[in-house]
């Protein structure tokens, strides 16, 4: 933490984990008391009004990321101590990234504004974490949101993760106006992997609104339904398994071998 009020401008990228002050870090907490700014997609702020009282707060909606660096980063510049908030981690799929493109596109000189980045519990740990035990082995995170990123490219990931025989996280799942990517994501899966690999879904972890379901990946059509913006997935490797309602990843290949290829 930067304790020199005198120096000149600041950005915190600040992770704020899923939703939960009791997974809210202490140096978030901190980075946010040191603020004089809160900039931030507006569910997020709310989520931590009660820590914002007396300071200038930035709340926008959903799909203005750059306007919203823009803002905080002129803020910066004239000298303000600026958090910039997100929900997980800023640096997955969060608000890091149009920062440090705006910072780019000005020419920073990587000393002033100083940034300082706030690591947050990203979706995948909170999903994992209440699923059972389902990133033992190697696993990746695969956005499906294809309005950033050509679907081909998506596509392609998916395809060589599910050769990989990894377990693949999805975010940005499907949305109201996105919703054959997931479908389309699951054909792709099940090219490579049995139509009984476990795939847990978590919905609104560490909220009020918490679902947490374990289901594979034939039925997964059927609960395509369900799953929103606030919902992760996991999808297991060959060796996930279903114990008792947790969904388990075994630590290594029992026989150390990979499945042969269907
Ligand atoms: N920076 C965030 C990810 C932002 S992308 C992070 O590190 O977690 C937005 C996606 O994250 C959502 O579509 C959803 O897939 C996932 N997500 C964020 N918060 C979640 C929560 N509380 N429960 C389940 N999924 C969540």
């Amino acid at each position: 933490m930067n304790n020199d009020k005198s120096h000149s401008g600041l950005l915190y990228l600040v992770g704020l984990g899923p939703g939960s002050d009791k997974v809210l870090t202490p140096a978030a907490r901190a980075a946010l008391e040191d603020s004089d700014a809160v900039v931030g997609f507006r569910a997020y702020v709310d989520q931590v009004a009660g820590l914002l009282e007396g300071k200038e707060l930035v709340a926008m909606e959903l799909g203005q990321e750059l306007e919203r660096a823009e803002r905080a980063v002129d803020l910066a510049y004239a000298g303000k101590r600026v958090a910039v908030v997100s929900s997980g981690d800023a640096g997955i799929y969060g608000m890091a990234g149009p920062i440090f493109k705006v910072l780019t596109d000005r020419d920073w000189n990587g000393e002033t504004p100083r940034v300082e980045t706030v690591p947050g519990v990203s979706a995948l740990q909170s999903a994992a974490a209440l699923l059972g035990s389902p990133l033992m082995q190697d696993f990746c995170a695969i956005s499906l949101s294809d309005l950033m990123t050509p679907w081909e490219a998506i596509a392609r990931r998916l395809e060589a993760a599910a050769w990989g025989d990894f377990v693949v996280v999805l975010y940005n799942p499907r949305s109201r106006r996105r919703t054959t990517q997931l479908l389309e994501a699951r054909r792709i899966l099940l090219e490579h992997r049995s139509p009984q690999t476990p795939v847990g879904m978590v919905k609104d972890a560490f909220r009020g609104e918490q679902r947490v379901t374990i289901t594979d990946l034939q039925s997964l059509e059927a609960h395509c339904p369900e799953v929103d913006m606030v919902t992760t997935l996991v999808i297991g490797n060959s060796t996930t398994y279903v114990h008792r309602g947790y969904m388990v990843t075994p630590r290594g290949y029992e026989e150390k071998r990979l499945p042969s290829r269907k």
